[in-house]
């Protein structure tokens, strides 16, 4: 039996509730793949402050270093929103990727077949759209120095280093090489002197995965394709500035929140969190979808333990809860047979993932 440890970051609103639903559906899948997970709570966000009066605590920094893979709920709510910026929940999440060395963003765009009228675009143009925007995290204009704002001017700069390309483009080409390999490289080279030297060293790092098909394209292009004709994309992989624009458009080819994860990965552990904050608005009343945070440890259990036939079983077991018909709340307009609440939709992805 393989066995592994997750660090478990419940965080605030609906996070408890999509968290506890993720971690049933690993556990029914444990007796079936011979794996066991031996889950340590940790604090982040609000729970945090309230607990400790810090969002981001010791313990919590400590403490992921010392699991295989991280999974979070979300963090965040009104009552802590009058707080100062450093000590707000939000900032404990920044604070925690970056202890975490976490310098690649996976934001996958799936359009479920039972779910395409979801989208505000056509069902023929996001039919069996399935694609990986793999977005850098800790460079570029971001973080460029120098930066200023001064009374009559102010700039950013985009810098990237040659490491920062070279280790974010082999992420792309690693996870293209489980997909459809294709790697779409977007910048704006044609402009932007960083940006060619993106497109060079990606070109120099293809060399290294002579099976992937590689092309490049300009950040407008890619914007304007992705709503024009979003299947010609397996993989994007793109910078910080640009990769944050353009995994937001993605994500909303699926058209509900509810249904995508993400993953921040780098030299370390890895977070795992669906794409979507702790909605306050619903949190507490059993309504929440919780298929991107159950599809989030699907995201675990492919890239940060290699558990490949585990991570099918869970993919396989949302579109099968999907195709029966069943919907929660915020996806209930969309062909639905039976409205079921947080709990019950994650007992019956984990019944159909236990077979
Ligand atoms: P949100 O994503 O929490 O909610 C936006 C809307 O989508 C709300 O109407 C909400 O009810 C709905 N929604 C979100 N997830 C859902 C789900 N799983 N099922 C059904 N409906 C869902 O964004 P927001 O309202 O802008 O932010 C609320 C709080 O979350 C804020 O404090 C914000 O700072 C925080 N936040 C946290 C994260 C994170 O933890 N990674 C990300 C974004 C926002």
């Amino acid at each position: 039996m393989r066995n592994y440890k997750i660090g478990v970051i419940k965080g605030d609103g609906i996070g408890p509730e999509i968290v506890d639903e993720a971690m049933k559906v690993l556990d029914a899948i444990s007796a079936v793949e011979d794996i066991n997970f031996e889950y340590s709570d940790f604090l982040l966000g609000g729970a945090a402050i309230d607990a400790t009066g810090v969002p981001l605590p010791e313990e919590t920094i400590q403490g992921v270093r010392r699991v295989d893979a991280v999974l979070f709920g979300a963090i965040g709510g009104p009552k802590w929103d009058s707080l100062e910026r450093h000590l707000r929940p939000e900032s404990g999440l920044l604070g925690l990727r970056k202890a975490m060395g976490t310098f690649a963003n996976l934001r996958p765009a799936i359009v479920y077949d039972e779910l395409v009228n979801a989208s505000t675009l056509k069902p023929k143009v996001v039919s069996g759209v399935d694609i990986m925007v793999v977005r850098e995290l800790t460079g570029g204009i971001y973080f460029g120095q120098p930066r200023e704002q001064g009374k009559d001017k102010a700039f950013n700069t985009m810098v990237y280093s040659k490491t920062e390309v070279e280790r974010i483009a082999r992420v792309a080409f690693e996870i293209a090489m489980k997909r459809d390999k294709r790697v779409c490289s977007v910048d704006k080279a044609n402009v932007l002197e960083v940006s060619q030297f993106w497109r060079d060293i990606v070109e120099e790092i293809h060399k290294d995965y002579p099976e992937i098909e590689l092309s490049h394209m300009y950040v407008d292009n890619a914007a304007m394709q992705l709503i024009r004709e979003p299947k010609q994309f397996d993989v994007i992989l793109t910078g910080n500035i640009f990769g944050d624009i353009l995994s937001d458009a993605a994500s909303m080819l699926s058209g509900s929140i509810g249904l995508l994860p993400s993953a921040s990965t780098g030299e370390g552990v890895g977070l795992f969190e669906p794409i979507h904050g702790s909605a306050p608005d619903i949190a507490g009343q059993g309504i929440a979808n919780p298929i991107a945070t159950i599809a989030s440890v699907s995201m675990m259990l492919r890239y940060a333990l290699g558990e490949e036939s585990a991570a099918n079983r869970i993919d396989s077991a949302i579109k099968k809860s999907l195709a029966e018909g069943y919907r929660t709340g915020d996806i209930s307009a969309f062909d639905a047979k039976e409205v079921v609440s947080t709990t019950e939709m994650g007992s019956i992805i984990a019944n159909y993932a236990s077979k």
